[in-house]
């Protein structure tokens, strides 16, 4: 059956241009009634302008679809309760919250301030932060919600200049880690979308043979699956490029275990190196409760 979003009510930010403006069109184009959040403004997130979610609007009323424009700024937590609350003020629920405003502010650490670092984290961090905060109560009292927060193989992997950037968008995935399992029992699930395309914040990077197939809309399909009712991913990381869809997760080495009773040698580390490093035996990694009590009882100290 058709994936379709009749009565259900989306607010995708920073969606008046790039991936946000294919989101939002993707989403109203199957019966979404969205909200358009963009303040406009440059890459560096400085500047603005109410034309640019007014624009998608517009495009998603003239193809007979329903949205609400929002020009309120993430970045501040009072105007990101303001976005949540545009949707509740039209519509009166909120049921898929796509949290996808970005900047970029460049530069090697060494010449970067400080301020640019604050800032950079202010827009992905706590911007997704302010955005979730709102809207989780609503969607705890609905007892239903999909959240897809954004964040990048610059933070997954690195990529040079981006220091502010990769940290910020590392902590997204913090932040639906924990909250897929507070908000599992009021079948809220939270999600993120690592994406690749061409669009004003890559246009410099991407090599000329690469871009044209760096298509947004290329990537709004899986956002779009992660705001359905039918989705039932919970805290994983999907990479959207050029048509390639992929689950991004942590893995942990078998590694070694050595007797806690025992002190641990710095020599002991480093002899043992190629063990602990050792991809060949990598598995999903499930933290402390995972494989550390897994081994511990394995050796005999723990029950
Ligand atoms: P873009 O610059 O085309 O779009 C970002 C939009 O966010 C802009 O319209 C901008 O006005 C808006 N925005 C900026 N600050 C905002 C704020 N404080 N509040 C609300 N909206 C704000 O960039 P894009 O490539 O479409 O990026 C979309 C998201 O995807 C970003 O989070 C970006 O970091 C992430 N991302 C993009 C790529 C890529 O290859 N394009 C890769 C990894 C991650």
């Amino acid at each position: 059956m058709t994936v379709r979003f009749d009565d259900r009510v989306a607010i995708v930010t920073g969606a008046g241009a790039g991936l946000g403006r294919t989101h939002a069109l993707l989403l109203a184009s199957r019966g979404a009634k969205v909200v358009v959040n963009d303040p406009g403004g440059s890459v560096d997130g400085t500047g603005g302008a109410n034309a640019v979610a007014d624009k998608v609007v517009a495009e998603i009323r003239e193809a007979g679809g329903e949205a609400v424009a929002s020009y309120a700024s993430v970045a501040d937590e009072a105007a990101a309760a303001s976005i949540i609350q545009t949707a509740m003020d039209k519509w009166g629920r909120v049921d898929a919250l796509v949290c996808n405003a970005g900047i970029l502010r460049d530069k090697a650490f060494n010449n970067m301030s400080m301020e640019d670092y604050v800032f950079v984290n202010q827009v992905h961090h706590f911007g997704t932060a302010f955005c979730v905060k709102a809207a989780w109560p609503v969607m705890r009292k609905q007892q239903y919600g999909r959240i897809v927060v954004t964040t990048s193989s610059s933070g997954t992997v690195g990529n040079f200049g981006q220091a502010n950037y990769g940290a910020a968008k590392m902590a997204v995935n913090g932040l639906i880690n924990v909250l897929r399992l507070e908000g599992a029992k009021y079948n809220i699930r939270c999600n993120a979308i690592s994406p690749s395309a061409y669009t004003r914040m890559t246009e410099a990077l991407l090599p000329p043979d690469i871009a044209p197939w760096m298509k947004p809309e290329l990537v709004s399909p899986m956002v779009a699956w992660l705001c359905s009712e039918e989705c039932d991913q919970n805290g994983e990381i999907f990479a959207a490029s050029a048509g390639n869809f992929a689950r991004v997760q942590y893995f942990a080495t078998e590694g070694v275990q050595f007797d806690p009773a025992e002190p641990v040698s710095i020599e002991m580390i480093r002899d043992s190196l190629g063990k602990i490093r050792d991809l060949g035996t990598a598995r999903p990694y499930t933290g402390l409760f995972g494989m550390v009590v897994e081994k511990l009882r394995a050796m005999g100290r723990i029950k």
